[in-house]
C-alpha cells in the first residue's frame, strides 16, 4: 500500500544511484557496467514527513539488441501499472539516444504524472545542454546530478506534493 514512485529509463543513466539518495542507503547495486542491478529494486524514501515506495527497474544484459529493448519496455509497462508515477531518467552526457525516445512514446501514453529526469547534470555547461530534453514534450523536468545530489530536493518536493 502507500504512494509508489517507478525509476525507469535505458541502462547507466543513473537510476540506481538516484534510487540510493532517495533512499539514503546502499540497497541498489551501481557500478559502471550497463545491467548490473539485474532485478527490481525496491524501498522506502521519507520527505519531510512523507513516505512514498521507490522502485529501481533493473538494467538487463543481453547480446541481441532486440531482446534488451524489448526487456526495457516490458519494464516501463510494468512500472506504468504498479506505479502511482513515473521518474523516466535520461543522461545528459549520451543525450536523447533512440531508446530514450521509444520509452518516451510509452510514457506520454500513460495517465499517471511522469517526472523527466534529466541527470548527470554535474554543471553550468551541462544545464545548458540538457535544455534539448525538453524536445521529448515532458511538462515535468528536472536537472539532476544524482551523483552530487543537486537538484533532487527540488524533484522530493514534486513528489511529495502528489501524496
Ligand atoms: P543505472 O544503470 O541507470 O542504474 O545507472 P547507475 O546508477 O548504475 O549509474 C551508472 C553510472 O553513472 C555509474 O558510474 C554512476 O556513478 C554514474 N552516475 C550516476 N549519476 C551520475 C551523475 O549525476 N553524474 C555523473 N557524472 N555520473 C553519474
Ligand atoms: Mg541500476
Amino acid at each position: 500500500a502507500g504512494f509508489t514512485v517507478a525509476i525507469v529509463g535505458r541502462p547507466n543513466v543513473g537510476k540506481s544511484t538516484l534510487f540510493n539518495r532517495l533512499l539514503e542507503q546502499r540497497k541498489a547495486i551501481v557500478d559502471d557496467v550497463s545491467g548490473v542491478t539485474r532485478d527490481r529494486q525496491y524501498g522506502v524514501a521519507d520527505w519531510n514527513g512523507k513516505t512514498f515506495n521507490v522502485i529501481d527497474t533493473g538494467g538487463f544484459v543481453s547480446n541481441s539488441d532486440d531482446v534488451f529493448e524489448r526487456e526495457i519496455r516490458k519494464q516501463v509497462k510494468i512500472a506504468m501499472e504498479e506505479a502511482n508515477a513515473l521518474i523516466f531518467m535520461c543522461d545528459v552526457a549520451t543525450g536523447i539516444t533512440d531508446l530514450d525516445a521509444d520509452v518516451a512514446d510509452l510514457l506520454r501514453r500513460s495517465s499517471k504524472p511522469v517526472f523527466l529526469v534529466v541527470n548527470k547534470v554535474d554543471n553550468s555547461d551541462r544545464r545548458l545542454e540538457a535544455t534539448e530534453f525538453y524536445a521529448l514534450g515532458f511538462e515535468n523536468v528536472h536537472f539532476l546530478s544524482s551523483m552530487t545530489g543537486s537538484g533532487t530536493g527540488e524533484l522530493l518536493d514534486d513528489i511529495t506534493a502528489l501524496i
